[in-house]
């Protein structure tokens, strides 16, 4: 009896911290990649408490970058951006947490470097807009949608970590 509430609590565990998380789809761009800049990054999502639940590193063709800028087609830098996303390898990630597509936005900063405050990704580490090192989604459906458009749902780990009850009490 003693073992099996331990494994329904176990369940229970899995439920709340694995299942039911949130999760956003945050991607360091080739400029990050090649400045160095991964492990400055990937300790700011991990410090906060998000636990990394898939990554990978991909050189993204022109057309798979287009695919994850649809939304930005009409843009005048659409396909400087594209071809940008595409000119090196990037950093996919999924962070998962609570509030994490949200308070992931607030660590990334601004989209143009130059009006992210200091302190935040970009406010610290980049410079102008068409070099801001780091992708976050930025809401619900668009991280639903990035996080299919680059990960096969067999390469999302979900895990209990230890340091949940710490981070959530
Ligand atoms: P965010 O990345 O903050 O969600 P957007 O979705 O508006 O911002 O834009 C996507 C990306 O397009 C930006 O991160 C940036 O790399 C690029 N971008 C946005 N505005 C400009 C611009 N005016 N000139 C060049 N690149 C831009």
């Amino acid at each position: 009896a003693v073992l099996l509430s331990g494994a329904a609590y176990m369940m229970q565990d899995q439920k709340v911290y694995a299942d039911e998380m949130e999760r956003t789809f945050i991607a360091i761009k080739p400029d990050g990649v090649q400045r160095g800049l991964i492990s400055e990054i990937v300790s700011r999502f991990e410090r906060k408490g998000y636990k990394l639940v898939a990554i990978k590193l991909v050189v993204p063709s022109k057309d798979f970058a287009q695919k994850h800028y649809h939304d930005l087609k009409e843009r005048p830098f659409f396909n400087g951006l594209c071809d940008f996303l595409s000119s090196g390898p990037v950093l996919a990630m999924v962070w998962e947490g609570e509030g994490v597509i949200k308070y992931g936005r607030k660590l990334i900063g601004a989209t143009d470097p130059q009006k992210s405050e200091p302190g935040t990704i970009r406010g610290d580490l980049a410079v102008v807009v068409g070099r801001n090192i780091i992708h976050g989604s930025d809401g619900p459906e668009t991280a639903k949608d990035e996080i299919a458009l680059w990960f096969k749902p067999s390469e999302l780990v979900s895990f209990t970590s230890n340091a949940e009850k710490w981070i959530y009490g």
